[in-house]
């Protein structure tokens, strides 16, 4: 058996009953079991729980009824939700905090028979860029063990990477989802903001998450997002009112925006790999358009600035009394909320969580948060404006392939890795990043950003482009 099937492969194979369920997933927990202490993907897998789902699978398709993921292992990032399960964000502070109900995302994927394989190692609270703030230890790329896999959905794009299951949830309030698909070889994809429900899924940042996949091709990302959308009462921003007419139409040829000044500090390599993305796209009828994005950096600090201070808010709620683990050390209800805190949350946390408490505590009207608002309504604004004049655009999904754990870059250093992927969180926009190359043997990706509602647009553009090439298709030598 190949363990780095698609969706669609391994659905033939279970709908034709050349395997069972209970085969398959026995399949893939061995795999994890083999390879999984060196790549440390997993924070939590229950063998016997799977089996048993499996052969349920197993039996309810021999009546006759069919989930379309009907015995198809997925993995989901641990922030989000699974009932009975522990849901520990990868922090400290949620070590032992069990979750009493499913993710709305979870539920959608479980009614159509997915199986839930367990839960992936993040960036604690999913602030990073590099899976090395986990609570569990950190994430090794498939791909070079000495590497980081991308953050903070690290754990479940290198779970794809290395054929431990062909699709895992992710969230991606900067990148989390594109960067770490950038640095894996996967295809990841963030739809449009709403358009997923964010309930059960541990907010960081609540007007820029967004939760996705990874998998290992667009058409697999396409299945996945039939699946899992739809509106959710349960999430005050999840779409209410769509309808499929404000779904962007999907057309071909299309007019491709182009950046070229994002290319001017990346390595010539990488440069190479983006600019024979363009000319796939050409090839396939596409014309291009040379576009002006935003200035990126100027985006960052919106981002750094606006997440830091709905994270500040979001994460107050962990105080030691209503979840997870509480400080053993106090003698008052302060020292209680202060020991907890200090003593649960890594430094990567609290260095936000101080930073976004700053931001919303001057008093002076033109103030952090109010500035990098009025940034973010530019960028919004910029985007609209070109997305006038074409239909969706290529840009870098990474500044550089995946770095060496040992590296230790500063924070500042790190938060840039996020320049070409926050512009469009802070737009609410879908993007997907695909496999576009390999440089000195690591995997980069390239993404396609597309208009508001333009998912099935871009994700259409990207099974086009992965039709013609073969880049998705590489493996690690695991
Ligand atoms: N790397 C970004 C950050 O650290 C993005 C995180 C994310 O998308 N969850 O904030």
């Amino acid at each position: 058996m190949d363990p780095y099937q698609t969706l669609e492969q391994l659905r033939q194979l279970l709908e034709s009953k050349q395997i069972s369920a209970e085969e398959l997933c026995r399949y893939f927990l061995d795999r994890i079991a083999q390879f999984d202490q060196q790549t440390n993907c997993f924070v939590s897998v229950e063998p016997e729980q799977v089996l048993a789902e499996a052969r349920g699978a197993d039996k309810t398709r021999d009546q006759g009824i069919n989930g379309q993921l009907s015995g198809i292992p997925v993995a989901h990032k641990d922030n989000f939700c699974v009932r009975g399960q522990r849901t520990s964000c990868c922090s400290n502070l949620l070590r032992t905090f069990i979750s009493p109900y499913d993710a709305t995302i979870v539920k959608n994927i479980s009614k159509e028979g997915g199986i839930y394989f367990g839960k992936t190692n993040m960036d604690e609270f999913a602030m990073g860029t590099s899976n090395q703030t986990s609570t569990w230890g950190p994430v090794r790329n498939p791909w070079d063990l000495s590497r980081v896999p991308g953050g903070s959905s690290g754990g479940s794009a290198a779970a794809v990477a290395a054929g431990f299951v062909p699709v895992a949830t992710g969230s991606d309030t900067g990148g989390s989802i594109r960067q770490p698909a950038s640095f894996c070889g996967v295809t990841g994809f963030k739809p449009t903001y709403g358009r997923l429900s964010r309930y059960g899924m541990i907010a960081f940042a609540s007007s820029l998450d967004q939760a996705g996949t990874l998998t290992r091709t667009a058409q697999d990302a396409a299945t996945m997002f039939r699946i899992m959308q739809g509106h959710d009462p349960r999430d005050a921003t999840s779409e209410a009112s769509w309808s499929d007419d404000k779904r962007v139409s999907v057309k071909h040829p299309l007019t491709i925006g182009y950046a070229a000044s994002l290319l001017n500090d990346l390595d010539s390599e990488i440069v190479a790999r983006i600019e024979g993305s363009r000319e796939t796209l050409e090839r396939l009828g596409n014309k291009f358009k040379d576009v002006e994005v935003f200035d990126q950096d100027l985006a960052l600090s919106s981002y750094y600035i606006i997440s830091c201070a709905e994270a500040s808010s979001n994460l107050a709620r962990f105080d030691g009394i209503r979840y997870g683990t509480r400080t053993k050390s106090a003698s008052s209800i302060q020292e209680l909320y202060e020991n907890t805190r200090s003593q649960g949350f890594g430094d990567e946390v609290k260095r936000r969580l101080l930073a976004g408490t700053y931001f919303l505590s001057t008093n002076s009207p033109e103030n952090y948060v109010q500035k990098a608002q009025k940034l973010r309504r530019m960028v919004y604004a910029l985007y609209q404006e070109l997305f006038q004049k074409v239909d969706v655009v290529l840009a870098p999904s990474a500044p550089s392939t995946a770095f060496r754990l040992d590296e230790q870059l500063d924070s500042t250093d790190m938060y840039r890795q996020d320049r070409f992927t926050v512009p469009v969180n802070l737009c609410g926009l879908p993007a997907v990043s695909i496999p576009c190359g390999l440089v000195n043997g690591l995997p980069i990706g390239v993404q396609l950003i597309g208009p508001q509602y333009g998912d099935e647009l871009i994700l259409d553009v990207a099974y086009r482009f992965q039709s013609e090439t073969s880049w998705h298709l590489h493996r690690p030598k695991l």
